[in-house]
């Protein structure tokens, strides 16, 4: 347990006060009757679907759904427009302008940088070691009274790998702010999620989303997790109906079919492995750091010019060269069986110059 967590002690007081909205549908919550209350089109829509009633602002169907499959109550769930929402959500609550701090682990996701740029609070950037590990003795050094929250991202992005249990641990239990942890890719790591712990710990926010394993990037929709008074605060900061009634009820779909997302996750691991075997081979690669996600982060020979040449040949991958500890990085996203065959023989072109 962090000793002096107080949620409400850093609860910025515009936030503390703030009279959410209130929807039509917050009022009377019978499913049955005559409803002109929201001033929707009770006609119907402009499309071949019904679209025109409002959605379930706190989409409770869909949360109760994901009780089964994430071990965790309802209560404690937030959906959002994409994950970034939550992290959006976490800097205005809790941050003031101008004022207190967070504190990231680059290189790691560039949202977060974003995010608090967007909201005026400071950045203190603790870097990872050269394995792409947390410094946790830095990082809690650098805590002082303005800051807020920690942000982790395990498995990370752009290096793949899952950051030490015991050293994201350390930080949850020393840390009397929020511990924001991003397990976007958690579905592609041998390590566990922290779900389990959520209980235990009230500065806790686990992030997920259904943007990588799921397959369903197109429909925007995040989670986040914690306890019961944190997912108040996001609640009522976010926009009233943050996600759309199509969104919901697809992502309800998606829930009957955890199986067909546990083959998807098994073939683009052992797609992974294949990829990982063949790059090993050629001249121009250097090293492929260990991933627990569904890309690879590859230092090769010349990390920009072979980025150019495969935009060349029409294959697209990220550009991490100019990252500091990914000099020459190239960050490369598993594919279809095809597109990997297709990867490994435009890079067997290449030659350095
Ligand atoms: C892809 C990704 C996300 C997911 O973002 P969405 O907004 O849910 O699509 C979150 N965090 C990291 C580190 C990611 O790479």
């Amino acid at each position: 347990m962090p000793k002096n967590f107080d949620l409400q002690r850093i609860l910025r007081s515009n936030i503390k006060t703030l009279e959410p909205y209130k929807a039509a549908r917050d009022e009377y919550k019978g499913t049955e009757g005559t409803f002109l209350d929201a001033n929707e089109n009770a006609l119907g829509s402009a499309t071949h679907d019904l679209h025109n009633r409002y959605p379930d602002p706190l989409q409770w169907q869909l949360k109760r759904a994901l009780e089964p499959v994430k071990g965790v109550k309802a209560e404690n769930m937030f959906i959002g427009n994409g994950s970034d929402e939550a992290i959006d959500l976490l800097f205005r609550s809790f941050c003031r302008p101008g004022i207190d701090n967070v504190i990231t682990t680059p290189p790691t996701y560039g949202m977060y940088d974003v995010s608090a740029h967007i909201n005026d609070v400071q950045l203190q950037k603790i870097s990872l070691t050269p394995e792409f590990q947390l410094i946790t003795s830095d990082i809690l050094a650098a805590v002082n009274e303005n800051t807020r929250i920690i942000i982790l991202c395990s498995p990370n992005n752009p290096t793949a790998n899952a950051l030490y249990h015991d050293d994201i641990l350390q930080i949850i239990e020393s840390f009397d702010g929020i511990v924001a942890l991003d397990e976007a890719y958690i579905d592609f790591a041998i390590e566990k999620s922290f779900l389990p712990k959520l209980h235990q710990y009230p500065n806790l926010v686990i992030m997920q989303t259904f943007s990588k394993a799921w397959g369903m990037a197109n429909l925007r929709l995040g989670m986040a997790f914690a306890s019961e008074e944190i997912i108040h605060v996001l609640n009522k900061v976010k926009p009233p109906y943050n996600i759309s009634g199509l969104g919901q009820n697809l992502a309800l779909e998606a829930l009957q079919n955890v199986a067909v997302k546990d083959q998807y996750v098994a073939a683009i691991l052992e797609q992974r492995g294949w990829l990982e075997n063949e790059l090993k081979k050629l001249a121009c690669v250097v090293k492929i750091y260990p991933s627990d996600a569904n890309f690879m982060l590859v230092k090769t020979t010349d990390g920009r010019k072979i980025y150019d040449f495969l935009i060349d040949q029409k294959v697209i991958v990220r550009d991490r060269s100019s990252v500091t500890l990914c000099e020459g990085c190239l960050r490369i996203t598993v594919g279809t069986p095809e597109e990997n065959k297709i990867l490994v023989e435009k890079m067997k072109l290449y030659k350095h110059l």
